[in-house]
């Protein structure tokens, strides 16, 4: 049994399609396709401005030049090592936060420590699809006038009170890579609160062109093709059934694990509208009577591929093991939580019967 299983278009209404974009020769560049889509999913998500990337690297590494953000960034270890990597790419310094265990996003209460003179953004992540402290968050960063860079590639869909979560911070970004809720295969977007900085990051996606002659700043490639978009456009169409399918699954999940000592799992958060992407197990070696690795591991001995999501820390890794806020002391929260992890199947195809032979594996 798999962790996932990629939401995929019906095979038939996907050749149907390509039909179209053969027919017209037009198979990348903003096309017809790709514009119903970037339309299609500003409805969805309830936002106005999205620009579609070619993944969800891209639209980090594009928000932090479009955004102009110099010297060091705050940051979180506990995520995708697509993060960090991102302020690298552009030059600057990751500064670790440490995360807080109650929704695994950097703490409020540990960002104002780690600003100095150069810091010019913070790029939190909302773990899980789990909605930091936002507002705590926007405070600090109107306090100190620091940019706010939403990594919210497993976010797809997620809502506090009717507000898409890609409301807040200067700019959120996502991923449509295949092993998330919603895919194009490869992909992702960038999502913005007004025209200009959509038109600006338009052209940057598109090395800077913003005519046949004129280049406006040092851009990238990162458009999505015609293919990948009717592939998109199709899958939205089912995201909400697959949303609706993981959250049955999370339900049986919880029933289960709910008495069982030593496993901390997540609730619901009031208001919040959930996407499931994943089901992370918090394992308490001392409680449950067997430590992370060791149920890790008869998982997959009994067949069943879980993952731990997000070991190791991304501080740990050479590149930035380093740096003086990548200490085990400096991040006592996000180490122990890499170490307790585990996120357990949870798709869209997973039957009952699925879910109760990982169970009979955890609960003992
Ligand atoms: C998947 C993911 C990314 C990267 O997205 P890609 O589409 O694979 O490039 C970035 N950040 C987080 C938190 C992710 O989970």
């Amino acid at each position: 049994m798999n962790v996932t299983s990629p939401l995929m278009p019906d095979l038939g209404e996907f050749t149907q399609m390509l039909k179209q974009i053969w027919e017209s020769r037009w198979i990348t560049n903003n096309g017809q396709f790709h514009q119903q889509l970037e339309k299609a999913l500003c409805a969805y998500l309830k936002v106005p401005y999205i620009s579609l990337f070619t993944n969800g690297t891209l639209p980090l590494l594009t928000a932090l030049q479009a955004l102009r953000v110099s010297g060091e960034v705050i940051t979180t270890p506990y995520s995708f090592v697509a993060t960090t990597h991102s302020i690298w790419w552009n030059g600057l310094k990751p500064v670790f936060v440490d995360i807080d265990p109650a929704n695994c996003g950097m703490d409020p209460d540990k960002i104002e420590a780690a600003i100095t003179p150069r810091t010019t953004a913070l790029m939190p992540v909302h773990c899980y699809g789990k909605p930091c402290d936002i507002v705590r968050i926007q405070q600090i960063a109107d306090k100190y006038g620091l940019k706010v860079i939403y990594d919210a590639a497993h976010c797809f869909g997620v809502e506090v009170d009717g507000r898409s979560i890609l409301e807040y911070g200067d700019i959120s970004t996502l991923s449509f890579h295949a092993t998330k809720v919603y895919n194009t295969v490869e992909g992702g977007a960038m999502v913005m609160h007004d025209a200009a900085t959509k038109q600006r990051i338009d052209y940057l996606k598109n090395f800077g062109f913003e005519s046949e002659t004129e280049v406006i700043a040092p851009g990238i490639n990162s458009k999505l093709d015609e293919v990948r978009a009717i592939y998109g456009l199709l899958n939205l169409r089912q995201v909400d059934a697959a949303i609706e399918a993981r959250h049955q699954v999370a339900v049986r999940y919880r029933e289960a694990l709910r008495t069982v000592k030593g496993i901390r799992f997540f609730d619901d958060m009031p208001g919040v509208r959930h996407n499931y992407s994943y089901f992370p197990i918090f394992v308490n070696a001392e409680e449950y009577g067997m430590t992370r690795d060791e149920l890790f591991y008869l998982l997959r001995d009994n067949g069943i591929m879980s993952r731990r999501y997000f070991y190791p820390l991304i501080s740990t890794f050479s590149t930035y093991r380093g740096l003086p806020s990548a200490t085990t002391e400096n991040l006592p929260n996000a180490t122990r939580i890499a170490n307790e992890v585990i996120c357990l199947p949870i798709h869209h195809e997973l039957t009952n019967d699925d879910v109760d032979r990982v169970l009979e594996v955890i609960v003992r």
